[in-house]
């Protein structure tokens, strides 16, 4: 038998351990640890809300999370309720799934002005992630600025853009879409410190914009190179210039009805945030390509801004006692493998980048890594104890642990609460999904 302890149930997570059911079958016992008491990370709390045909991959996940030889161990925190060490001697293999949950910095004057977040923290708001939940941003002003031109600062863009009606079907919390019904933003200015070209958005996600219903792109048609040039890009980097294009084309007539603006600000490097308190504009210096790198000209302005985003990239948390990677912002590994018995998977493998599916291949991989290193010594010479070692560490420190079978409690009343279209309505703090799971164990005592 095999004991692989998973930390992290979002995508990377659930990838390696479908991919060691399919190597071990019935000679592997999975579980898969999370601090919070619901799974999926990413594509709970990271996944834009209005886009659930993204989010309909947890159907995947909770396939290989019902199998018997797959457990959720949710509501424990791996270095604070149990050590990396701990986890080492109880099971055969432990895989560091935790993604990137922290936002990289600018590094700039003013970062820590009032109204200034990470991507990590704003997308966290919206979308219920008990740690940014109460971030409470300031949408009264008319102006923000989305530092980024990644597909993140596109969701942070659109969803900003958003009406109350094209939010039906989502799951975006209450909180969040209450005080996006009141905001009063009407200039959403979307940065690039480089050009068109060099844009990390895909066409799906860019096409997005086209169709908002109170708001429109808008591109200085300056900006964009020779057509002739889009030649030398990957197709779909070539489509996503392809639409830059087209809204560089939209004329002015067509944002009669249409109050929001999207506009894009190439060649652009943030410099320092400016304000008293809260921020109230962003110091911008023009930059032109050198090698496909940024250079600053020397010109710089003022943008104002009530409100901004840095959709910048993000990092893997480190993890005491283990070798971690200060500059790539993730473990320290060989190709996943952080010291025989120790590997990472996903984002805390590779940095942020690649889409969900990316993880796949990676889930794979790591469980054919750990494969060759475990060899012919499984189940032999040293033999771990595994859930069972588990559980009676759990029993001990009186962890509250919560099962698969507790999230779908938790579900459940989540999906009860969903208001009208929407697939759910999420807790947001921990106790509330805690409690969430004791009434319906309750109810099914017949308690209440
Ligand atoms: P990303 O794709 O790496 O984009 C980060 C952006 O931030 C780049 O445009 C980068 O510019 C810019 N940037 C970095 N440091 C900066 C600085 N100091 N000042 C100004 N700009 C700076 O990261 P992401 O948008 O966070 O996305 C992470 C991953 O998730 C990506 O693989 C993305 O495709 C994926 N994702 C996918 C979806 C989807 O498929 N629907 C949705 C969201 C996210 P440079 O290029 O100049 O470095």
């Amino acid at each position: 038998m095999r004991h692989i302890a998973i930390i992290g149930s979002g995508p990377a997570g659930y990838y390696t351990a479908e991919a060691a059911q399919k190597m071990w079958g019935e000679d592997v016992r999975v579980d898969i640890f999370d601090r919070l008491p619901v799974p999926y990370g990413l594509i709970r709390s990271g996944v834009a809300p209005d886009h659930q045909s993204i989010k309909a991959v947890s159907a995947r996940y909770e396939k290989v999370a019902l199998a018997d030889n797959v457990r959720f161990v949710g509501n424990v925190t791996i270095g604070e309720d149990v050590s990396i060490e701990e986890l080492q001697t109880l099971y055969d293999a432990v895989v560091l799934a935790t993604g990137a949950p922290h936002d990289r910095t600018l590094g700039l004057p003013g970062e820590a002005l009032g109204n200034v977040f990470g991507s990590a923290a704003f997308v966290g708001w919206y979308n219920g992630h008990p740690q940014f939940a109460g971030l409470d941003p300031d949408l009264s002003g008319s102006t923000a600025v989305v530092i980024g031109n990644g597909n993140v600062a596109l969701d942070v863009a659109r969803i900003l853009a958003k009406t109350r009606a094209e939010f039906v079907g989502s799951d975006i919390v209450g909180h969040a879409l209450n005080a996006l019904d009141v905001s009063r933003i009407t200039q959403i200015v979307v940065l690039g410190r480089r050009g068109p070209h060099q844009i990390a958005m895909t066409p799906k996600e860019l096409g997005e914009l086209a169709h908002l219903s109170r708001a429109c792109p808008r591109i200085n048609p300056a900006d964009l190179p020779d057509e002739g040039e889009d030649m030398m890009l990957e197709p779909g980097q070539r489509k996503s210039v392809m639409l830059l294009r087209s809204f560089a084309a939209i004329p002015e007539a067509h944002r009669d009805d249409k109050p929001v603006d999207i506009d894009f600000d190439f060649f652009a490097a943030p410099r320092a945030l400016i304000g008293e308190g809260a921020v109230t504009g962003i110091e911008v210096e023009r930059t032109r390509l050198d090698g496909g790198r940024a250079v600053g000209t020397g010109e710089t302005y003022v943008i104002p801004a009530s409100l901004v985003v840095a959709c910048i990239g993000y990092q893997t948390s480190p993890i005491p006692g283990v070798p971690f990677d200060e500059s790539a912002g993730r473990f320290a590994n060989d190709e996943g493998r952080i010291v025989r018995g120790l590997y990472c998977v996903g984002w805390a493998r590779r940095g942020p980048s690649g889409t969900i599916g990316t993880n796949r291949p990676d889930g794979y991989a790591i469980v054919e890594r750990i494969a060759e290193d475990l060899g012919a010594s499984a189940g032999g010479g040293h033999p771990r104890r595994g859930r069972a070692g588990f559980d009676e560490l759990a029993a001990a420190r009186g962890l509250d642990v919560v099962t698969f079978r507790d999230w779908k409690k938790i579900e459940a009343a989540e999906n009860l609460a969903a208001r009208e279209g929407a697939p759910r309505e999420k807790f947001v703090v921990v106790a509330a999904m805690i409690a969430a799971r004791t009434d319906a164990d309750l109810a099914a005592d017949g308690a209440v």
